[in-house]
């Protein structure tokens, strides 16, 4: 299984609350966080921090299902 991570360049402000959370997974480029790799093994982190994220600009996704963030 395979998870996909993106995250939104226009939504992203910056926080730096997923890379910090998250280093392995988020760093910080310019004005906005990008995933380090866009195809992952499943990773609890990465939900926490797509639920984590002020302005949900992360999206983790398992093909078609949406993961990430949490309801
Ligand atoms: S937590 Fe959200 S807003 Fe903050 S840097 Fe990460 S993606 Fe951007």
């Amino acid at each position: 299984m395979t998870w996909q991570v993106e995250v939104s360049a226009t939504d992203c402000i910056a926080s730096g609350m997923c890379a910090a959370l998250a280093p392995e997974h988020f760093v910080l480029e310019g004005e906005h966080a990008e995933p380090v790799a866009s195809e992952i093994e499943p990773d609890e982190i990465v939900l926490d921090a797509a639920d984590s994220c002020p302005v949900q600009a992360i999206l983790v996704r398992d093909g078609d299902r949406e993961v990430g963030p949490r309801p």
